[in-house]
């Protein structure tokens, strides 16, 4: 028996369970994780997004302080409720001995950005960035690990299998040990990674639910020095471009100055993603290209297409391909004895060269190319014959489940946070959305005294 189970120990269930003890410590709460504890952790294949901490564990650490980017938590909330809340996690996230940089870019940095862009073709978003960085984000989360240690009963190794309900309301958690948690109020909080596994339960509760589009793309990697104008005023640019032959959109995404690119495992495939340290720098600047596949009838699986682009890659690449742009440029294949001959020197060792064209569809291709070309006249260098593109990188979106605003779904008692439900796509949202479920228990539970 307990008060409230919450479904995963990443950021969005973490902030659940610290909200919950922090206002109600008397809460009999149980967490359930499939991964281990953040000490025994290791960032290698499926460890790296599964454990305490979830995907965030060995993330970049950036909290994008902004309404507009990561998440769709405008769409629930009134921007100002949402833009306190977003500070308030960032104060959680702001330890003295792990504080990292803020980036926010002052009005005239921002302006001058801005018209640059517009003569390029391209759209600025000014965020306001914290870069906590992968090393010091590892220090926070054990101090939040430590701060619940003794207040809430954590299930590591253990996966939720079944959410179990009785007359349109939540009453406990199956666990695939075979034991059943009963349970006035469930949090779920899977992550991205849980995404199928909860898609599965919204299936047989009968949740309503709608797909969001995949993000297709590339990861770029060039010398610091082209972007280090932008990078030193905002860290993190945003920039996104409609495209000319297919009025598709296309944006920059997870911009590391001085970092470094590196594997990402989604169940059998292998992508590319990219972070950077605190404490150490490469000679390198890494970000994503991404453009947005929305599909329409009779075809509604983006995942699975996102898994297709990717899997092709992997199957001509034994995983991720690295293409310099001049050979992308010049119809040939970027070989071991060309890729020694580039300036730019590549920070994924595993990457085999290659071409991209072979498993990027022609629209997608198109889109990026002509984003480079766009970005070129704002950080010259960008589309130079020695930038690098590794592929695929994919963004996959759990689907959308039907939430209302305090991100309780059709089920009575249960709730369905972060990355997992479809409604956040990053660090601070998804902490966000747990406080914000956290906060409704603590209403219903305080105000009509509901618990196990
Ligand atoms: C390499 C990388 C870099 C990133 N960099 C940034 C960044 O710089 N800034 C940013 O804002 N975002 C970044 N992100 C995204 C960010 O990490 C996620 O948005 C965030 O972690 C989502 O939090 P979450 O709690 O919703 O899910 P997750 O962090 O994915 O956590 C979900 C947890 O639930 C567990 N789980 C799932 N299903 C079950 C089940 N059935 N039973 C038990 N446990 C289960 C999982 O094991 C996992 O630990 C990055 C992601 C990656 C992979």
């Amino acid at each position: 028996m307990a008060d409230v189970v919450i479904i995963g120990a990443g950021p969005a269930g973490i902030f659940s369970a610290m909200e919950l003890t922090r206002r109600c410590p008397e809460l009999d709460i149980v967490m359930i994780e499939q991964g281990k504890d953040i000490h025994e952790r290791s960032r290698t294949g499926r460890e790296m997004l599964v454990g305490w901490g979830g995907a965030g564990a060995y993330s970049d650490g950036k909290l994008t302080i902004s309404t507009d980017v990561g998440g769709q938590l405008a769409s629930l909330l009134p921007e100002e409720d949402l833009l306190n809340l977003l500070n308030h996690v960032d104060a959680l996230y702001s330890l003295p001995t792990a504080s990292g940089d803020v980036f926010s870019v002052d009005s005239d940095d921002a302006e001058a950005i801005s018209a640059r862009a517009r003569l390029a073709g391209l759209v600025y978003i000014p965020t306001k960035v914290h870069h906590i960085g992968t090393d010091n984000l590892s220090v926070v989360l054990k101090k939040f690990r430590t701060d619940l240690e003794g207040n809430i009963r954590f299930l590591f190794n253990t996966r939720a299998e079944r959410i179990i309900t009785s007359q349109g309301r939540v009453v406990g958690v199956k666990t695939d040990s075979g034991q059943t948690i009963e349970a006035s109020f469930v949090v779920a909080a899977p992550g991205r990674v849980g995404s199928s596994w909860m898609s599965g339960q919204a299936r047989d509760l009968g949740l309503e639910t709608h797909p969001n589009p995949v993000d297709v793309g590339v990861r770029v990697e060039l010398p610091a020095v082209i972007m280090e104008d932008l990078t030193s005023k905002a860290y993190e640019t945003k920039f996104i471009y409609f495209s000319k032959t297919f009025d598709d959109r296309v944006r920059t995404f997870c911009m590391n100055p001085y970092g470094e690119v590196v594997l990402e495992t989604v169940g059998d495939i292998i992508t590319v993603n990219g972070h950077s340290w605190a404490h150490k720098r490469t000679e390198n600047t890494n970000f994503a290209l991404l453009v947005s596949a929305d599909f329409t009838e009779p075809f509604d699986d983006p995942i699975g297409y996102g898994e297709y682009v990717a899997t092709l890659a992997n199957m001509i690449g034994k995983g991720v391909i690295v293409q310099r742009l001049g050979d992308l440029l010049g119809g040939r294949r970027t070989t071991p004895e060309r890729l020694q001959k580039c300036s730019t020197r590549p920070t994924l060792e595993q990457a085999t060269p290659g071409d991209l064209s072979y498993c990027l569809p022609y629209r997608i291709l198109t889109n990026i190319i002509e984003m480079l070309s766009c970005l070129d006249r704002i950080a010259p260098g960008v589309n130079s014959y020695h930038t690098l593109l590794y592929g695929i990188e994919v963004k996959f979106f759990s689907n959308r489940i039907k939430l209302t605003r305090d991100l309780s779904s059709q089920i009575d008692g249960l709730y369905v946070v972060g990355d997992g439900a479809g409604i956040t796509r990053g660090l601070i949202q998804a902490s966000a959305s747990g406080i914000i479920a956290a906060r409704s228990i603590l209403a219903r539970h305080l105000t009509t005294g509901e618990t196990a």
